[in-house]
């Protein structure tokens, strides 16, 4: 039995918990996927010569858990996280895992480690899908044979307790967070942007590394082809509040990413506070001359106000956060079961 970890103290790092999900696929049989089952948490077997051990033919998702006050769990958007897994598949010549049981699959996730969900107010318990191509083989092709892997962790919020590589607590503070603009994109032009696939995130590492080492929380990337319009952080989206009060945030294409916390936070803006939201793209210039306030949106960031941006060695402030503080207290009670659902976005795991 793993041990609970110190719920005063959560941070967004992996508490190992009980039980993870496994199930199998093969493209070339029908049915492509067998019954999943669960087992203990530890090391999983794999082929040396798998397609993802080498290619990084793979995927992940990320969603959230919450306790409510009266001790029901509501998985947040489960079906969206379901959707991207499989466009995100389809676009590595995966074969997509069935939106119902990857639902299904994550409830029980939460339902056999369910000692590891936080109490209300300390954290979330934090699932994540993987799929890869486990298939071994040597050359450059595409995979038949897949595994789906699902576990999760108890998290804290994704600055908390965060010490940067260069000494500094910090990052998420009140006033928000620190980023680098980068003159390069977070993915290919025409790559893989808009799926969440593995190598997407691998050489992001080294990135957002060098530029916390020197004080920053994370990096913002500008477009791969214009090298003018931002796109993401190394794992959130980007939204603008102009002075006008227009929100602005990039529109979907081959370098961003769909993420569920930036449609939620788009249909919250328009709905519940009246806000105009444009979906374009948005240059820097833009950004440091019309905009009031910046903020930046994810499952794991939530909705994180940014404090200051530092582009070709100029820094520029944001002094304002009102717009996210509204949209991430209105996105944590619908979360949290505090405020009601008027989207139908929270979804029960039946714990009795
Ligand atoms: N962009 C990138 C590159 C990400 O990795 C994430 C995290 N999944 C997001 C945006 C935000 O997506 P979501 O709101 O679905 O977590």
């Amino acid at each position: 039995m793993h041990p609970l970890p110190d719920w005063d103290n959560l941070t967004f790092s992996l508490t190992e918990t009980d039980w993870l999900y496994r199930a199998f696929g093969d493209s070339e049989k029908s049915p492509v996927w067998e019954a999943g089952r669960f087992v203990r948490f530890e090391d999983i077997p794999v082929s040396p010569a798998a397609s993802f051990v080498s290619y990084g033919l793979g995927i992940f998702e990320g969603l959230k858990a919450q306790k409510t006050a009266d001790g029901r769990i509501l998985l947040f958007r489960p079906d969206k996280n379901a959707e991207r897994f499989q466009k995100s598949a389809e676009y590595l010549l995966m074969a997509p895992y069935p939106v119902e049981t990857f639902i299904e699959a994550c409830e029980e996730v939460v339902r056999r480690n369910l000692r590891f969900v936080p109490p209300p107010d300390k954290g979330s318990f934090y699932v994540r899908p993987l799929q890869h191509a486990v298939q071994p083989q040597l050359g450059l092709a595409p995979c038949h044979v897949f595994s789906v892997t699902i576990f999760g962790s108890p998290v804290g919020g994704y600055f908390a307790g965060k010490v940067d590589p260069g000494g500094r607590i910090g990052g998420g503070v009140e006033g928000g967070v620190r980023l680098r603009v980068l003159e390069q994109g977070r993915v290919a032009a025409g790559g893989t942007g808009n799926a969440k696939a593995m190598g997407n995130y691998a050489g992001g590492i080294a990135r957002a590394y060098k530029w916390k080492k020197a004080g920053f929380d994370d990096v913002l990337h500008l477009d791969a082809r214009h090298v003018r319009y931002v796109t993401e952080t190394s794992g959130s989206n980007v939204f603008l509040r102009r002075k006008d009060g227009v929100i602005v945030t990039p529109p979907l294409d081959d370098q961003i990413l769909a993420g569920v916390t930036r449609d939620s936070v788009i249909q919250v803006a328009r709905k519940l506070l009246g806000c105009t939201v444009e979906e374009r793209p948005l240059s820097i210039e833009e950004t440091i001359e019309d905009g009031e306030e910046l903020f930046c949106t994810g499952t794991a960031w939530t909705v994180q106000s940014v404090r200051e941006i530092v582009f070709r060695d100029k820094a520029y402030t944001f002094d304002s956060n009102e717009t996210q503080k509204e949209l991430k207290e209105k996105i944590r009670g619908i979360q949290t079961g505090e405020a009601p659902d008027p989207f139908g976005w929270t979804h029960e795991v039946k714990t009795a």
